[in-house]
């Protein structure tokens, strides 16, 4: 098999570009290992940046989003048992979209598959080869078959865990990590939602989140230990934490349901520099992970397509390699500012395990900066509905 660009992963990223490159005329075929069901059933990512919103809408997939998803003029801030909103139409004139993940990806694979888009699941055993020749390859098996895709260009769209960014020799890898002493235990609910904006909660026993997926489904999560297990957290326990953690002077009320999710997610900053080895471009968290109190890991993964979709329509329509060539350093920008984001929202807001008072009333201190400085309110609603698109 031939094709202009291989990419590994239908996650956002592997999708969105190969989505960007037919809409530019350019073909793409994306490998998966997992099943379509699957990927369209995983739970994660539920808020998208006003760019990221624009860019599904102006490229003709916004319009089940629009339906379906709801539009957050600001969120909320809780601490020492008061609400404060940060208004983000007011300090920005723009707003972010609350709309899972997975729904995005469902309306990605729909379009690719209605333009008849290559997209090849349940593949295994992918591996890359000639990264730094003009025609890099893709072998894996499908159906007990060995299958090599050769291509002009790799997309490393392949996640985290994936296998494009490991097949860059280490010397030319300079990895950057910080990992978190807590995690995020996550539930879903059938509850009617209790708030009409997400709610940030900072409180001595733990962060607290309530966010939204739906008028029947709500999605809570607390900080916990990274490696707590779901046996430790009977229904009773969730519902004591989320009370104790959210409750308010003014008697704010959290609606309670049945709970028929719960998960552990790991909190972990990490970049990989360059993004690009000879003809591999990783986009996406293939490239790096921020911790999700930022909400940026699907909007990173969109800008970072988005860019080198350009690039790879720029190097087709006119031979030229510069916008390739700047790629890494372009994407590397953004990621950086929305890893300095994350990192501060997850400072301000967790109880870290060697936190002393004067840590807490730090916390408390800025906390109470955000939410009385129009300039510090600004910086984070600047960066929570997004910097505009490059
Ligand atoms: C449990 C969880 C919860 C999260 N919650 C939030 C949140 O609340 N807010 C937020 O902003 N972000 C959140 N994130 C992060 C966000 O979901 C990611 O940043 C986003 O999915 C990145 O998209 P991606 O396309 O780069 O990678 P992924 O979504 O990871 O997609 C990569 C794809 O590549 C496939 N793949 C991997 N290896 C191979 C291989 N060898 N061959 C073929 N295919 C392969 C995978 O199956 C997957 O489908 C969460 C992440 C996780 C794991």
């Amino acid at each position: 098999m031939k094709t202009r660009v291989g990419i590994v992963g239908a996650g956002p990223a592997g999708l969105l570009l190969s989505h960007l490159l037919h809409l530019e005329g350019i073909d793409s075929v994306v490998i998966e290992s997992r099943s379509r069901q699957e990927i369209e059933a995983t739970i994660r990512a539920g808020v998208l940046e006003h760019g990221t919103v624009e860019l599904l809408r102006k490229t003709g997939i916004g319009a089940r989003m629009d339906r379906e998803g709801f539009v957050h003029e600001g969120v909320y801030l809780r601490f020492a048992g008061t609400t404060h909103r940060i208004d983000f139409k007011a300090l920005t004139g723009r707003s972010i979209m609350v709309y899972a993940q997975h729904e995005v990806i469902k309306d990605l694979v729909a379009a690719r598959l209605e333009a008849g888009g290559m997209l090849l699941f349940e593949v295994k055993d992918a591996a890359v080869y000639d990264l730094d020749t003009a025609q890099p390859t893709i072998r894996f098996h499908q159906r007990g078959k060995v299958e090599e895709l050769q291509c002009d260009f790799i997309a490393g769209c392949d996640g985290f865990h994936g296998i494009t960014r490991p097949s860059i020799p280490s010397r030319m890898r300079h990895e950057f990590t910080r990992v978190y002493p807590f995690g995020w235990f996550g539930i879903l609910v059938e509850a009617p939602p209790s708030t009409d904006e997400l709610i940030y909660a900072h409180h001595e026993r733990g962060f607290a989140l309530v966010s939204t997926r739906s008028p029947q489904i709500q999605r809570l999560y607390l900080q916990c230990d990274p490696n707590d297990e779901l046996k430790n957290w009977p229904d009773s326990r969730i519902w004591d934490e989320l009370h104790a953690r959210l409750e308010t002077r003014e008697g704010w009320k959290l609606a309670e349901g049945r709970i028929f999710q719960k998960g552990v997610i790991a909190m972990r900053s990490y970049v990989v520099e360059p993004m690009r080895y000879g003809r591999l471009f990783l986009a996406g968290d293939a490239a790096h992970i921020v911790p999700p109190t930022g909400a940026k890991g699907l909007n990173l993964a969109a800008a970072d397509v988005r860019v080198l979709s350009k690039a790879l329509t720029s190097f087709y329509k006119s031979g030229n390699e510069q916008a390739l060539k700047d790629y890494s350093a372009t994407a590397l920008r953004r990621v950086w500012r929305a890893e300095h984001f994350s990192w501060w929202m997850t400072s301000m807001l967790h109880r870290f395990h060697d936190e002393t008072p004067f840590h807490h009333r730090l916390q408390l201190a800025e906390l109470d900066y955000v939410v009385t400085s129009r300039a510090k309110a600004q910086t984070l609603a600047d960066n929570y509905v997004g910097l505009p698109l490059e």
